[in-house]
């Protein structure tokens, strides 16, 4: 079986010479092959859906937001062919693709918002008869580039608020997850989506390019590891377009010695090591501060984290399931070489006991991580959590923003000011009291700062509205017959 592109509302071949396998992690099989586009391709699938673009511009909005509903009840009523699909190419557990599905139909139901939250403004009689509006439009193309970790979410998250304000997207999906977001096309078509306003094209770093060069892609957004994202973003904007890059996170949990340390507890292994650690949200370092809070949260995890199943996605008692390829699974394993090699303290040891095929790595913990350690400054994309032990609060927030990302940052404290002085004084994009994954709702931006996040504009949330179109703002005067608009003046115009 080989999964093609998506142009003009149908499976696309592409000129078929370069495939690329796609896997199932869970047992390490081939699923399918990939057709690999190329910057030709990207320029006629530019073209298609420039045209497309061009006519659903012209689209009523009220028309346009029934195909975003529409599109809604196939995604709710194809959740289980999505989460399979997911599933078997992610290695996610079932139960996580769901949540997936849940959290990008939160995206759908947000971009049936778009005509209220891109409307423009209107002044009466700023000076001189003259009335100021401003209006917004659609870009035309916009370019979306995803990651593999959510196959479902983040295209959807991305095109559904892009679509909803009149543009036509080129996804260019992971090449590791591909199955999902060719079923997504396909949905989209059902859904009554004009032909050439959604278009996929599969591929690897020439798609990439092909988008960020092509005169006719004004808008880029893009999810993924901070150096793509830091290449898409420069790259992208030498050639003059708008581009919202979301990359990597290296999330902090702050425990205060005041804490619900069996809430804490529960929530740090839940936001750790859920979907295998692959979230840009997961919580990658615990903070306990003071050795009590120490001790007694390792007593809490520990057993916690001994007992999580990890297994096939289809298996309804894992918690978690493989990571997304081999070469992943050996750059998790040597994370933690790296870890015993710099000082740090494997407590939990999750390199063996599984003996299939898939690409497998246990939840693994390491004690005593200090912020010289790779442990602490890399992303590690896999089960592997390090505790890093300090003494105060103050302490807590420089060891945050001593780390060069900002996805998010978590504080679990029982008392208001600590939680009040975290919220304010550390450098992230979202922060949680008491809350582990504070992954805002639609209707929030989302988004990290510092190396989390290039460009400042946001593609998730309201923001999202303002980023995928164009603002216009219009002075204009309807003078009288007779009235003093013949006068000849050389001075800069004031609003008198
Ligand atoms: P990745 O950077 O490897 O790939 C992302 C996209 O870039 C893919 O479509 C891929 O094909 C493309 N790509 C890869 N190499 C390229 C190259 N050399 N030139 C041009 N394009 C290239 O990321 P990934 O492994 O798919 O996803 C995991 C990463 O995404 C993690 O770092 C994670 O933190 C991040 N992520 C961030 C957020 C966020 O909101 N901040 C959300 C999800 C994932």
């Amino acid at each position: 079986m080989k999964i093609s592109h998506f142009i003009a509302g149908q499976p696309h071949a592409g000129s078929g010479i370069h495939t690329g396998p796609v896997f199932n992690p869970s047992n390490g099989h081939k699923l399918y092959d990939l057709d690999y586009g190329d910057s030709d391709l990207v320029d006629h699938a530019v073209a298609v859906a420039k045209k497309a673009g061009a006519e659903w511009a012209k689209t009523s909005q009220a028309r346009r937001l029934q195909i975003i509903f529409k599109m809604r009840e196939l995604v709710i009523a194809n959740t289980d062919r999505i989460a399979e699909i997911t599933g078997q190419e992610n290695g996610k557990t079932l139960a996580d693709a769901k949540g997936e599905i849940g959290r990008a139909l939160e995206a759908l139901e947000y971009a049936t918002n778009a005509a209220q939250i891109s409307k423009g403004e209107y002044s009466l009689n700023v000076g001189g008869g003259i009335d100021v509006y401003s209006f917004r439009q659609p870009v035309g193309v916009v370019g979306c580039i995803a990651p593999f970790n959510f196959p479902v979410m983040v295209p959807l998250m991305m095109a559904s608020m892009a679509i909803a304000c009149g543009n036509a997207v080129i996804l260019k999906p992971s090449e590791k997850v591909p199955g999902a977001s060719f079923l997504l096309s396909e949905l989209w078509k059902e859904a009554g989506l004009p032909d050439g306003v959604w278009n996929m094209v599969n591929g690897g770093k020439e798609v990439v390019d092909g988008i960020l060069t092509n005169p006719d892609i004004p808008a880029i957004s893009f999810v993924g590891s901070t150096a793509i994202g830091e290449y898409i973003y420069q790259k992208g904007s030498h050639h003059g377009k708008r581009v919202a890059a979301y990359t990597g996170g290296k999330n902090h949990m702050v425990v205060m010695p005041d804490a619900d340390l069996e809430a804490a507890a529960s929530a740090f292994v839940s936001a750790a090591y859920g979907s295998a650690s692959q979230r840009c949200m997961a919580i990658s370092l615990l903070l306990p501060v003071g050795k009590q809070t120490a001790d007694k949260l390792i007593e809490l995890i520990v057993p916690k984290i001994k007992a999580l199943r990890m297994g096939a996605y289809n298996d309804p008692k894992a918690d978690f399931g493989a990571v997304i390829s081999t070469v992943s699974k050996e750059q998790v394993l040597a994370s933690i070489d790296t870890a015993i090699e710099q000082g740090g303290e494997l407590i939990i040891d999750g390199r063996f006991g599984e003996d299939s095929n898939g690409f497998y790595v246990g939840a693994s913990l390491i004690d005593n991580v200090t912020v010289e350690m790779e442990m602490y400054k890399k992303e590690i994309f896999g089960p592997v959590r390090g505790i890093v032990r300090v003494n105060s609060l103050d302490e807590a927030i420089d060891v945050t923003n001593h780390h060069e990302y900002g996805n998010g940052a978590v504080i679990y404290t029982r008392d208001g000011n600590s939680a009040h002085r975290f919220t304010v004084e550390v450098k992230a994009g979202m922060l949680g009291v008491n809350v582990a994954v504070p992954v805002p709702v639609g209707h929030h931006n989302f988004g990290g700062l510092r190396r989390s996040k290039f460009g400042d504009a946001h593609m998730f949330g309201p923001d999202a509205a303002r980023f995928y179109s164009d603002l216009k703002t219009v002075s204009q005067r309807w003078p009288e017959s007779g009235g003093d608009s013949h006068t000849l003046s050389m001075a800069f115009p004031s609003n008198e």
